[in-house]
């Protein structure tokens, strides 16, 4: 993005605008410089977008970066983040159910957290998931046989016009990790939940043995981004794939496929967006040679890539 740009951004938004390190955004810690921007309110974010549009300026909107590859060069799209009044939320009664109302910048796995105390059932799954409601919603995101799209009613969109829309669950497109929002420019900025009332110390125990489960199975102990590659449609899941291939501890730089889940690429310290890159070709391809089942990314990309 131009200087004059930026200068014209920090002008109309002076606290809200500044330069980042993708890598502080990222749960893989790299990624370059960018400018980013802190939108609190649905207002301010029509109001932006239609100054990008006049500029002529890409923007990219961020939730937790618990699924991006962020490129080292940093990327010239403007990166929006949701907080303020697109990060809260609302709970209700409705009849024997809970009515929940949150922004798409509200933390999943905080929500989840909440949900089981209060004793609202079915976010339960999503008590490790480190990333925002809105990327919860573009990803379909899930996990022990439950997904977002089994509890969500409808969401609020933000188009790149700047107009507002609610889209039903049906209209979503959902399917597995993907959704109708990874085809189109539409910004979640809120999304509607109904939940069954629970014993909240039946949920609470259940949730304590998920994220145990988690920490058993996954390299939490360092910077990762979830699972790299999606399930295919036929087949073993990527992890015994990558693993019948030999692939565990194959590093490229810092970059490494994690010794105790094979789907996984860890930063054991210093890697750059280029080793996990490398890494993700090199497991695409080792893999494609020894089983012909070509693997395809879930992780988002961020920025140039090569
Ligand atoms: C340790 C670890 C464990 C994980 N476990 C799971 C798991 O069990 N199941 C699972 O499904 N995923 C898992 N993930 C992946 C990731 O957390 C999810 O995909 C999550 O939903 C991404 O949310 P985010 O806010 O971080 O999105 P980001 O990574 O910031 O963005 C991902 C994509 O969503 C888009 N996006 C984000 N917010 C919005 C919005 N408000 N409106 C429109 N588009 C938006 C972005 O533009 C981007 O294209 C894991 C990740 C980590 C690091």
């Amino acid at each position: 993005m131009n200087k004059v740009v930026a200068d014209l951004l920090k002008e109309r938004y002076p606290d809200a605008v500044r330069s980042i390190q993708l890598s502080e955004w990222t749960t893989w810690q790299v990624g370059g410089p960018a400018i980013s921007i802190v939108v609190s309110s649905t207002g301010m974010l029509s109001d932006l977008l239609g100054v990008l549009r006049q500029e002529g300026i890409q923007w990219f909107l961020i939730g937790r970066g618990s699924n991006i590859l962020a490129s080292d060069d940093g990327c010239s799209s403007i990166i929006i983040r949701l907080a303020g009044d697109l990060a809260t939320v609302r709970w209700e009664h409705s009849g024997s159910r809970w009515k929940l109302s949150c922004g798409g910048g509200t933390r999943f796995p905080s929500m989840s957290g909440v949900a089981c105390s209060k004793g609202a059932s079915g976010l339960t799954f999503a008590i490790g998931i480190p990333g925002t409601v809105g990327g919860a919603v573009f990803m379909n995101a899930g996990a022990y046989g439950s997904s977002i799209k089994d509890i969500l009613t409808e969401v609020d969109v933000v188009d790149s016009d700047g107009n507002e829309r609610v889209i039903r669950n049906t209209e979503c497109d959902f399917s597995y990790r993907s959704s109708r929002f990874q085809k189109e420019a539409l910004i979640v900025t809120g999304a509607m939940f109904l939940l069954n009332k629970a014993d909240p110390a039946v949920l609470r125990s259940e949730a304590k043995r998920i994220l145990q489960l988690r920490r058993e199975k996954f390299p939490l102990e360092y910077p990762n981004a979830g699972s790299v590659f999606r399930k295919p449609f036929e087949g073993p899941p990527p992890g015994k794939l990558i693993e019948d291939s030999g692939l565990k501890g194959r590093a490229v730089g810092g970059a490494m496929v994690s010794e105790k889940h094979a789907n996984f690429i860890v930063n054991t310290g210093h890697a750059s967006s280029y080793d996990i890159l490398e890494l993700v070709n090199v497991v695409r391809e080792e893999v494609m040679k020894m089983s012909g089942i070509l693997l395809k990314e879930e992780i988002r990309y961020l920025g140039r890539r090569g």
